[in-house]
């Protein structure tokens, strides 16, 4: 560790950087457009990351990956969804790249060895499986149950917004052993297994959505499904325990997301506004086209800074809650802006689809939304960071 302050990438970041940049010059704003408007998987992509060994960036050698902390990972996430290829680039390969950590930390040998080679090679697809109807942002009410029955356990329940479950093998599923009603700590109770996503036993039906839909996000119907004893992270009950080790460095990840989709809506609303000339001068000459294009340069910067305090923060193995919150704040804040700004400097062509400014648009909104929204953050840096009284 440097004993001053350093802002600069190391030598092997910056490659990283600029490597992931240049992959991604193979699928431009064309390629998105055809993946979201047809709602087709980016196989094309996917592939191409796979092949590159990028998927395995975080997972340990031992299971081929490089073993590289959320540092490298936010940088190969932000130039990704930076490239024009937003959301919809960044949820394909998104729970590859971190979803499995709790399997990583807590699953066994066995499990470990069955699934992370295979993550990392790109052949295993996998989703993540929280969100439910009837519980909200407040997951200790899940009600998806897993009932032991010898060396298996059967699972009734249901789930939804599960994204990339019908391109899935496998789902990183988190269910009740306990109810709600008979634990003494409401986290208690919960237990995450990477199991088989058996379209014999779950209903999978893709939500029509507002955006990003080249992935899809689905609601699961679950009914008897089995899974193996062998297929359960870590310990009964723990699951919950095991997801909130995870947290911070998926607010990361997702703040590099929603930084790259500002940084692109950025880029071509300073093109356009360069390019498009009304009365007799191009409309970027104009302040009020050019004041909120360089005001979000500034909140873009800002919050690319709290991110990279972030994930130093982790990767040296230091508290980060308040940074990771805030640095997902900030960046889906900014990300969003900067996409509207340069929706309303494209003015009616903001509105087509030609332009891939309106898919930026939509595509930032989400992570506003997903997966913790705005307020949930404020109540978290309310609560743990100011100690005022919780609301939830
Ligand atoms: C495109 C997309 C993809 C997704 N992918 C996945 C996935 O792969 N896997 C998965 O498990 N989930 C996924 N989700 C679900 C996502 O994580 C949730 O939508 C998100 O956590 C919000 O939960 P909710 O929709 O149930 O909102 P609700 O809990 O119903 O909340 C509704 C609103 O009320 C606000 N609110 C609630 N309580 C409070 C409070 N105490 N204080 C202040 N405000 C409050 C919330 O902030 C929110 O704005 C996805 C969602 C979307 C939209």
């Amino acid at each position: 560790m440097s004993a001053g302050m350093s802002f600069a990438l190391s030598e092997d970041q910056q490659l990283i950087r600029d490597s992931v940049a240049e992959l991604m010059k193979k699928f431009d704003d064309k390629y998105w457009m055809e993946r979201d408007q047809a709602h087709e998987f980016p196989t094309a992509f996917y592939d191409t990351i796979a092949a590159g060994g990028w998927l395995g960036i975080t997972i340990p050698p031992e299971y081929g990956g490089h073993g590289l902390g959320i540092t490298e990972a936010s940088i190969l996430l932000e130039e990704v969804a930076r490239s024009g290829g937003g959301m919809n680039a960044a949820t394909a390969i998104h729970l590859s790249i971190f979803g499995m950590h709790p399997v990583v930390v807590h699953g066994s040998e066995e499990l470990k060895r069955r699934t992370l080679p295979r993550i990392v090679n790109g052949d295993l697809h996998v989703c993540f499986g929280v969100t439910e109807p009837g519980a909200g942002l407040d997951t200790t009410r899940i009600s998806t149950f897993a009932r032991r029955e010898g060396d298996h356990y059967v699972v009734n329940g249901r789930k939804v917004w599960i994204s990339k479950a019908m391109e899935s093998e496998k789902i990183l599923l988190l269910t009740r052993t306990t109810r709600y009603e008979d634990v003494e700590k409401k986290t208690d109770g919960m237990t995450l297994f990477l199991t088989d996503l058996d379209r014999t036993k779950v209903d999978i039906r893709p939500i029509a959505k507002m955006g990003r839909n080249a992935v899809t996000s689905n609601e699961l119907f679950i009914d008897d499904l089995r899974i193996p004893v062998e297929d359960r992270v870590g310990e009964e009950g723990m699951g919950f325990r095991y997801l909130l080790d995870g947290l911070n460095p998926e607010r990361m990840l997702i703040a590099a997301e929603a930084l790259g989709i500002g940084r692109v809506a950025l880029d071509r609303a300073v093109r356009y506004a360069g390019d498009r000339e009304v009365f007799g001068r191009p409309i970027g000459m104009n302040q009020a086209i050019q004041f909120p294009l360089a005001d979000s340069l500034t909140h873009l910067d800002a919050a690319e800074l709290v991110l990279r305090k972030a994930t130093w923060l982790y990767d040296n193995g230091q508290p980060c809650g308040r940074e990771a919150n805030t640095a997902k704040y900030l960046c889906a804040e900014a990300g969003f802006t900067a996409a509207d700004r340069a929706l309303q400097t494209h003015g009616g062509m903001g509105y087509a689809e030609e332009y891939n400014v309106a898919r930026y648009f939509r595509e930032a909104r989400v992570m506003k939304i997903a997966p913790i929204s705005q307020e949930m953050i404020l109540n978290y840096l309310g609560s743990h960071t100011l100690g005022m009284p919780r609301s939830y």
